[in-house]
This record gives structure tokens, sequence and C-alpha cells, in this order.
């Protein structure tokens, strides 16, 4: 998406309104400064506040999005075009997260390994030797569940046999089998078991 296009647009259907910035923010109750930064390109409306936005500058989301009011004839081209974006978006971030989860367990590795190593190997008193052995082991006990969840929203898994691709459930995810990211899991689809390859794109 065109965040610069997407910016002067709202910038244009706002005075077109005839709003300033503040009066904007103040509608949806944000800050002017919010404003200033969608309408430069340096940030775009939350979807959260998306539709309100819409609603006060007399658009669709479709046109907001397209950074133009979209017309009838190019409606299909448009939301197609929209949707596409969207997707290499989501496989931009999708590859974002798995990096950050194995930036997670390395990080997590290492301040297990060098509490345990400094808890075996120096001098000290039972009960602190036990401590950071535990404080060691903290990190990846509670980084576990947020790995888990990227591994699951993250992409997508491929079925050996029928090829469907889906994103499983948290629990599947939790209890299957493992060999780095390849789980053996039941697909949804022909309901066959098989080792299932972790892929970024539906296609
Ligand atoms: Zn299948």
């Amino acid at each position: 998406m065109d965040q610069i296009k997407i910016g002067q647009f709202i910038k244009e259907c706002r005075t077109q309104n005839n709003l300033t910035q503040m009066q904007l923010a103040e509608k949806l109750g944000i800050t002017d400064r919010a404003v200033s930064k969608w309408e430069n390109g340096r940030a775009m409306p939350d979807s959260a506040i998306m539709l309100d936005l819409c609603k006060e500058l007399k658009i669709t989301v479709n046109d907001l999005l397209s950074g133009e009011v979209v017309t009838m004839e190019n409606y299909n081209e448009n939301s197609e075009k929209i949707i596409l974006e969207m997707v290499k978006e989501k496989e931009k971030n999708d590859k974002l997260l798995l990096r950050f989860e194995i930036l997670m367990g390395v990080v997590c590795i290492i301040i297990m390994l060098a509490l345990t190593t400094v808890a075996s190997f120096v001098e000290m008193e039972e009960w602190l030797r036990f401590l950071l052995i535990l404080i060691g082991f903290a990190p990846i006990l509670i980084a576990c569940p947020f790995m888990l969840k990227i591994e699951q929203i993250a992409g997508f898994y491929e079925c050996k046999h029928c090829h469907h691709k889906y994103v499983p459930t948290y629990s599947s995810v939790f209890y299957a089998m493992h060999i780095n990211r390849t789980r053996y899991m039941k697909c949804p689809k022909c309901h066959k078991r098989s080792w299932q390859k972790k892929v970024i794109s539906k296609d």
C-alpha cells in the first residue's frame, strides 16, 4: 500500500470536509499528531479507527486503502490489488515473526547456558546455586508459549498428501511431534497424518 498517496488523500478529503487536523482528531478521539503522521505518510490509521475515519471523510475503506476515490468500473480490480498487497504484507510479517522466534530461542538458550555454567563452576552457597539455575530456565519457560503461538499463526502448514495449506489450532501445534518447524499433524482436509512443512506463501 502506498502510504504517501494514502496520506495525501486523507489530507485532501479532510480539507474538502472543511476540517482542521485538530477537528478531525477530536472527532476520532485521538491526537492531532496522529493525523499529521498519517498525512505525512509516516503511519497508517489503525484498523480499529479506519471505519470512523472513513465516515468522517465520507469515503469507503476501499477508497482509503487505495488512496483515491474508487469508481464502480475499477472497483473489482482495485479490491483485488488491495487483497494481494495485504497477502504480501502478511507474508513479510510472518517471515519477520519466524526470525524473531529464532532470536528469542537463541537468547533464552544463551541465558540458560550462562547461568547454569556459573551455577555449576563458581563456588557459592547452595541456595544461590539453586536460584541461578531457576532463573536460567525461566526465560525459555516464559518464551515457549509465545514461540508456539508464532509457529501456529505465521505462514501455513502443508499436507504432504493433498497439499492443502492451512493454519492449525494451537493445541494441535502444541501436541504435535516436530523436527525444527516440520510437524507431524493430521490434515483437516484429507484427515491423513503426515510430516507437514511450514510454508510462508499460500500459493
Ligand atoms: Zn491433506
